[in-house]
């Protein structure tokens, strides 16, 4: 059996925007969530999970996937220009302090309008992190040109769609289409569209994470790592620079899970780590100290008997990086008082447990 902080952790809290009045409610079922007011994530057992996805299992999510590839991919360009060329007046400070930059937005307009425009026959709602609140105000009408000529660029360049160029008020309109909240019937995507802007800002990982959630369940989930190497990063986060770099990770319920690279090569199934003895184990945890107890890990680590060093690094590319076994555990331990948003998991949740068929026909997790 794989180690790994699923196991361990019985619930993560999740909650909405800071500003939501009752942001964290927690819910019953496991891998339930629920959009912006209501949303919980019990990362527990595969085995309670099972009981519930009878019924997702016999759906087909296939045009939802290849939309939400095709999304997270264009976003993914965006933001590599972006990231490439960072100006000083890309980065913008958001009310709690975070940093917003023009790569975020334009990453989830671009979403935002390739999911409408795949699937025009599907009703819409998306939760996403950003909203266009700032970019409506007068000093900011050159950052929002920056962000309409960067999605304008893009789609360009990829050709897809014969669209004439989106206006400033298209990209508004677009950005402001995640501001669904969600909720435990129906269909809702679930978008950080640019999950660790403070390792993107850093030029170090960072990722597009994109899920769907169906009746409460998440069903799909994509995750695009620009920066990840399509090689193992073990426990060397530093790596050379003749890896090739992009990541591309999927999964749909029944299906487990794929890494592509995101240049379009073919995609390949993933596995999660059979490592048994934590002391052979190496574990992930966040970059950023003010986002986990690094110190508190480290202790567990010393615990468990793992003698690597942390692998420390920004964003759900360490889901991504933990499903196909580059290490074994994730520890997270957010400090006193902050509560996880959806966004942050809904796509990592599905592609680390990668949820498939065994060839005995019962339902097993973690990429087995
Ligand atoms: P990571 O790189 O794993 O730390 O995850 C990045 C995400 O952490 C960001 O997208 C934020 O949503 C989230 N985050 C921001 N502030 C905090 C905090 N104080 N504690 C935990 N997570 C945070
Ligand atoms: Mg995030």
């Amino acid at each position: 059996m794989a180690i790994n902080c699923l196991r361990v952790l019985s619930k993560i809290p999740l909650s909405t925007k800071p500003k939501s009045p009752k942001p964290h409610l927690s819910l019953p079922q496991p891998l339930s969530l629920c959009g912006r007011r209501s949303a919980s994530l019990s990362l527990g057992v595969v085995a309670a999970v099972e009981a519930g996805i009878s019924h997702f299992s016999s759906m087909s999510y296939d045009k939802e996937l290849h939309a939400a590839k095709k999304a997270a991919s264009l976003a993914a360009t965006l933001c590599q220009k972006v990231q490439k060329e960072l100006l000083k007046s890309d980065i913008h400070s958001k009310s709690d302090k975070s940093p917003v930059t023009v790569a975020d937005y334009g990453s989830q307009a671009l979403v935002s309008f390739v999911l409408e425009r795949e699937l025009p026959t599907e009703s819409f709602s998306l939760v996403a992190e950003e909203d266009s609140g700032d970019l409506r105000k007068d000093d900011a009408q050159e950052t929002l040109q920056r962000i309409t000529a960067l999605i304008n660029d893009t789609l360009a360049s990829d050709g897809s769609y014969t669209v004439s160029s989106l206006t400033t008020e298209d990209v508004l309109r677009a950005i402001d289409s995640g501001k669904s909240e969600g909720g435990s019937s129906g269909r809702h995507w679930v978008l950080d569209p640019i999950d660790g802007t403070k390792g993107f800002v850093r030029g170090d990982q960072y990722a597009i994470a994109l899920a769907l959630l169906d009746e409460g369940k998440v069903v799909l989930g994509v995750l695009a790592c620009p920066n990840l190497p399509l090689t193992s990063i073990g426990s060397d986060t530093k790596h050379s620079s003749h890896n090739r770099v992009g990541c591309l990770f999927f999964s749909q319920i029944g299906s487990g899970t794929y890494m592509q690279p995101l240049d379009g090569s073919p995609p390949v199934k993933v596995h999660v780590t059979a490592i048994e003895n934590s002391e052979e184990a190496s574990f992930f945890e966040s970059f950023e100290a003010a986002h986990s107890k690094h110190d508190l890990s480290s202790a567990i680590a010393k615990k468990l008997g793992v003698k690597a060093p942390p692998v420390r690094i920004d964003s759900q590319a360490k889901y991504g990086a933990l499903s196909r076994g580059d290490g074994a555990i994730y520890l997270r331990f957010p400090h006193k008082g902050y509560r996880e948003k959806i966004w942050d998991h809904a796509a990592g949740c599905i592609v680390v447990t990668g949820l498939c068929k065994s060839e005995s026909g019962d339902w097993a997790g973690f990429g087995k």
